[in-house]
């Protein structure tokens, strides 16, 4: 069977979707913590298992051997995310299972959101299991679901300079997902992924001053005038400083993946922000 744990999440989501494409539901196994949230796969006959990342008994029986895990990184901000992932390593270790994968965060990301990522990686190569390191990049929707402030101030306000994102749809990312838990050869693979193109965010304002016919600029700010923009705006401090920190890594380049690694695994081109942004418009 599949597992995949996080899957009622907006990534596992299109996961659990694209699985259905290519195996029966009852080889599948969503792993979720509300089976109220994960009605809709159930009745498509989706095998459901109620676990929580924080309760390590609530994992006993749900890997088999031989199976093959998605760890989908959780997402509980100040939370030890490496003792949750630990969890789910474990609980695949003791029932032998045949493969794990694990979302994780590009190589090159040195900002502080990526520490976790760091030691799961570290947790996951301990265990001995096969694994696969499907290293995401940003996704598409950080960005475009975020324009209700763009649109009231005609502002892209970040404190990247003139740094680029290879960003991709989270239909991208799952679709990589897929590829890697239905097909064959990945044992112990890290994959670098990325979309194709790599944007700044003044040409983010120009495509969206395009699309919504509005002049709409880059405000450039220092890493310290964001973290309290962020604030200001409701944002609990320790999540302002998480999301600058990302926005200094970005203008480092940290955030620019050229493997062609997405790409290669989804067999199409990954989609393109001006896609995502006449998408965000639209709905
Ligand atoms: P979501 O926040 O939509 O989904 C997170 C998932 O993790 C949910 O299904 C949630 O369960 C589950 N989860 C959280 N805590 C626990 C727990 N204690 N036990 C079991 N499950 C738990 O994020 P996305 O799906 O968009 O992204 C997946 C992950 O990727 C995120 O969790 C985060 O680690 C990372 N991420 C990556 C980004 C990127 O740009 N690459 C951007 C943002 C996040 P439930 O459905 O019950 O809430």
């Amino acid at each position: 069977s599949i597992i995949v744990t996080g899957a009622t999440g907006n990534l596992g989501k299109f996961v659990i979707e694209g699985l259905l494409e290519k195996v029966p539901a009852e080889q599948i196994t969503a792993v979720v913590r509300s089976a109220e949230k994960a009605a809709g796969f159930a009745a498509r006959g989706v095998k459901i298992a109620v676990a929580d990342y924080n309760a390590p008994e609530t994992f006993d029986g749900v890997i088999a051997a031989g199976d093959k895990v998605l760890l989908i990184s959780g997402s509980e901000v100040g939370s030890d995310r490496v003792a949750q992932h630990q969890v789910v390593i474990d609980a695949a270790k003791a029932a032998g299972a045949a493969l794990v994968a694990y979302t994780s965060a590009p190589g090159s990301l040195t900002a502080a959101l990526a520490d976790d990522h760091r030691g799961t990686e570290k947790a996951l190569l301990a265990s001995g299991l096969p694994y696969v390191l499907l290293r995401n990049g940003w996704y598409n929707e950080n960005f475009t679901e975020q324009l209700a402030p763009v649109l009231q101030y005609n502002a892209v306000t970040q404190a990247a300079g003139e740094g680029r994102v290879s960003s991709a749809t989270r239909a991208d990312y799952a679709a990589a997902a897929v590829a890697v838990l239905t097909g064959e050869g990945h044992e112990n693979k890290t994959y670098e992924l990325g979309g194709d193109v790599a944007w700044g965010f003044a040409e983010y304002a120009a495509e969206l001053s395009r699309q919504t016919g509005k002049e709409i600029a880059y405000n450039s700010v220092s890493v310290e005038a964001y973290t309290g923009i962020l604030a200001g705006a409701g944002l609990p401090e320790l999540l302002a400083t998480i999301l600058a920190g990302v926005d200094a890594s970005v203008e480092k380049g940290e955030l620019v993946v050229d493997s062609g690694d997405l790409s290669r695994l989804i067999g199409r081109p990954t989609t393109p922000i001006a896609d995502s942004i006449a998408a965000a418009l639209k709905a």
